[in-house]
């Protein structure tokens, strides 16, 4: 039994040298995705800040056009010979005010929507470049950890076949399976006061007997993981 707690002990140092490994990839590729977003709505931000601009700059043509309408009926209101004429002209003239007034209304609006777009855009920029610098980063350092971990869990692996020989088989079946069912977690867990310490439950009172004989292979029945009967902790607490 010793020799399985020590051989899972090995095992469990390879999940934890892999979990952060995996972690690390795992945070590279959803930034990834999180980029290739950002990259969209900041260019459909762009486009849209392209329009505004064009749209912008028909309204000042708008507006050059009804300021020289405007100049335009001044001139023939002064050419004006009657009355008649003279009230046809000045309406007009009022039209090409009314619409000045409004166009300028309208490049006022678009002048500030035009500036907040700049400054979202900008801060959207920064923060996708921000976002970019990390990824690079920690893409590398998973890259450099997964070389450097390499090593570690191929030396970790060889003890294990090491220690594996010297496991009874059908132990070593049994564990096996359990990690395969629950990685990164103990297969191994030690029982005291009648309760296992994987799970917290109570075991069969036959069970836990049979385990402070120490001569037989038992298993938790509500966590399925191998039992074993911790010695130092029975004594400390009698
Ligand atoms: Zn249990």
């Amino acid at each position: 039994m010793a020799v399985l707690i020590e051989l899972q002990k090995l095992d469990l140092e390879q999940d934890k040298l892999r979990i952060n490994v995996d972690n690390k990839i795992k945070k590279v590729e959803e930034d990834r995705e999180k980029l290739v977003d950002l990259e969209d709505s900041l260019r459909s931000e762009e486009q849209d800040l392209e329009e505004t601009q064009s749209l912008l700059s028909k309204r000042e043509n708008e507006l050059v056009e009804a300021q020289n309408g405007y100049k335009h009926t001044e001139d023939k209101l002064n050419a004006a010979t009657n009355s008649r004429d003279f009230a046809t002209i000045e309406q007009e003239r009022e039209t090409f005010k009314r619409t000045q007034v409004s166009i300028e209304e309208e490049i006022r609006t678009l002048k500030e929507a035009i500036s907040k777009k700049e400054v979202d855009i900008k801060d959207h920029r920064n923060a996708y470049a921000a976002l970019n610098e990390e990824n690079q980063k920690m893409a590398a350092e998973a890259e450099t950890e997964a070389a450097s971990i390499e090593d570690k869990v191929n030396a970790l692996k060889e003890k294990v076949a090491e220690l594996s020989k010297k496991v009874k088989p059908e132990i070593l079946k049994r564990y096996n399976f359990i990690r395969k069912k629950r990685p990164g977690l103990a297969a191994v867990v030690s029982a005291s006061n009648g309760t296992c310490e994987g799970c917290h439950m109570k075991l069969q009172p036959q069970v836990y007997i049979r385990l402070q004989r120490q001569n037989s292979l038992e298993c938790c029945q509500n966590c399925q993981r191998i039992l074993y009967f911790d010695v130092s902790e029975h004594l400390s607490h009698e």
